[in-house]
């Protein structure tokens, strides 16, 4: 990401939401810990307190992994015919990792999208 305009402008909110980065300079870190947004940008001073995700990140987690877990059960079940409780053994793992995994990009994306977007409070300020 080379060329940013003040204002944040040239960031890809979904690069931002992919690195889980600043959506405004694509350097700072949004996230911390798993899921805690950070108060402000480390490096641009980005107030982040307008987010307000909600519930929508765990909704997309949600129809992707379901979509994904329940393919997967298909394709093991059409090549192994497994027994039912067999199918836990990686069900198990492979849900709660592809949730973990999923939920930081996902949540900072729709938070640089509520950026982007002028959602929640964001931008607030008149433009100049
Ligand atoms: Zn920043």
């Amino acid at each position: 990401m080379n060329g940013q305009e003040k204002g944040g402008t040239l960031v890809s909110p979904f690069f931002a939401g992919l690195l889980c980065r600043c959506p405004e300079c694509g350097r700072g870190k949004l996230l911390r810990g798993l899921l805690d947004v950070r108060a402000a940008c480390e490096d641009c001073g980005l107030d982040y307190s307008p987010h307000d995700t909600g519930d929508g990140p765990a909704v997309f987690v949600i129809l992707i992994v379901g979509g994904l877990a329940v393919t997967l059960a298909f394709m093991v079940e059409n090549a192994f015919a497994l027994p039912v409780w067999a199918h836990l053994i990686y069900q198990i793992p492979f849900v709660l990792g592809a949730s973990i995994l999923l939920l930081r990009p996902l949540k900072a994306t729709l938070i640089a999208l509520q950026y982007r977007h002028h959602v929640a409070g964001f931008n607030d300020k008149p433009s100049d």
